[in-house]
């Protein structure tokens, strides 16, 4: 069986990046490496939307970059500026086409569907299929969002919304997301932040149609693209080997508080190829303590008190639109931290230290 110096378990995002990263480095010119994954053919999936706090490869790929964005609660409208940090959206059917037509033209990258199809024992790995128990206590950002069209000019395409908590909540807490790429479309979708032992929130057609034809007041439009997802609030458990890296989701790329992952796993694949001449010793790549402490108090009061979310979030974006950014992308200092705890109703904060 063939033999690999590297392998990655995943060509999605994080395993692709990271094959992308390798190559246009040069780092794949005198090694092998093997990507496995299960998928038979690449096509558009997800859309990845984040604020531009850092370089990536993929700005070919972007969609559209917004420089305002609002948050709504109870019929209130929050307006937002983040010029300096623009928030771009990513088609994943690009991202997949250029790197798949980069990776083709080396003769050292090899795809498979299945890891016993080689001999992978002296291989340095990348995994980024994470093991996920079902565990109903688990919180997670789940969604369903689909891309309309109108015959005539509709949406304003300077202004993305972030947050409309104007909709049901269900003792639960529920958002609607839109992002207009242009006046004839646009991405609608219903988000919540929940635990999955709860089906009932899952008539998202019935949501969204609801919040398209009732709260936009749109009656003409037609759905051209539909896209389905949950993104988990934890971290995957995975044990730690010598010769394997966990990468992506499986490698806790994910920003707890937002479900952020796309810029993290930027970052992560640029530090790999920065460190692979001596990847086994390398420190490992998270999203800094700060963060993991900060998101885990902010999801027990989220937990515990799903009513107070709306308003919370809400508060949050009553300090500065940079200093909000910076937060949720984990580039914030020590005063921008502060600033934003200091919006953040106390006691319920205090509380939570103690669940
Ligand atoms: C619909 C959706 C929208 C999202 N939107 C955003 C966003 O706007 N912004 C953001 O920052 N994050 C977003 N995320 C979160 C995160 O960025 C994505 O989930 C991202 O795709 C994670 O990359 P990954 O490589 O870890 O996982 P994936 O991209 O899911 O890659 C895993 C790959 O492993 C393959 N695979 C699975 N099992 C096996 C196996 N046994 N053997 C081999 N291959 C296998 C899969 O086919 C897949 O290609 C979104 C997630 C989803 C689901």
């Amino acid at each position: 069986m063939k033999e690999f110096d590297y392998i990655i378990i995943g060509g999605g995002c994080a395993g692709l990046s990271l094959a992308y990263e390798l190559q246009i480095n040069e780092k794949l010119k005198d090694k092998t490496l093997a990507i496995i994954e299960l998928r038979t053919e690449y096509k558009k999936d997800k859309t990845w939307s984040f604020w531009k706090v850092a370089d990536h490869n993929f700005d070919d790929c972007v969609k559209k970059n917004w420089e305002n964005f609002s948050v709504n609660i109870s019929k209130k409208t929050n307006h937002l500026e983040c010029a300096s940090y623009p928030y771009q959206s990513i088609d994943s059917g690009l991202f997949y086409k250029k790197i798949n037509k980069q990776l083709k033209e080396n003769k050292n990258i090899s795809f498979f569907k299945d890891i016993n199809e080689i001999n992978s024992k002296n291989s340095f790995i990348f995994n980024s299929v994470p093991f996920i128990k079902k565990d109903y206590q688990n919180l997670w950002q789940h969604f369903c969002g689909v891309e309309i069209e109108t015959k005539t000019n509709f949406f304003d395409d300077e202004i993305f919304n972030l947050m409309d908590f104007d909709c049901e909540q269900r003792e639960s807490v529920h958002f609607f997301y839109t992002l207009p790429y242009s006046k004839t479309k646009a991405l609608v979708e219903t988000t919540w932040l929940s635990k999955m032992n709860d089906s009932s929130q899952k008539d998202y057609d019935r949501q969204i149609k609801d919040y398209i034809e009732n709260h936009l007041n749109l009656k003409n439009y037609k759905i051209t693209y539909k896209e389905e997802g949950a993104i988990p609030l934890f971290y995957p458990t995975y044990e730690k080997e010598k010769n394997k890296i966990n990468i992506g989701t499986a490698g806790g790329m994910t920003r707890l508080s937002t479900g952020y992952t796309f810029l993290n796993i930027q970052e992560h694949s640029k530090y790999i190829c920065q460190n692979i001449e001596n990847i086994s010793n390398t420190k490992k790549f998270e999203i800094s303590k700060k963060y993991q402490y900060l998101d885990n108090i902010f999801l027990k009061v989220l937990d515990k008190n799903p009513k107070m979310m709306p308003d919370i979030f809400f508060k949050m974006f009553k300090s500065s639109p940079k200093t909000v950014i910076k937060f949720l992308s984990n580039k914030s200092n020590f005063f921008e931290d502060l600033s934003i705890i200091l919006k953040m109703p106390k006691l319920t904060f205090i509380k939570a230290l103690f669940y």
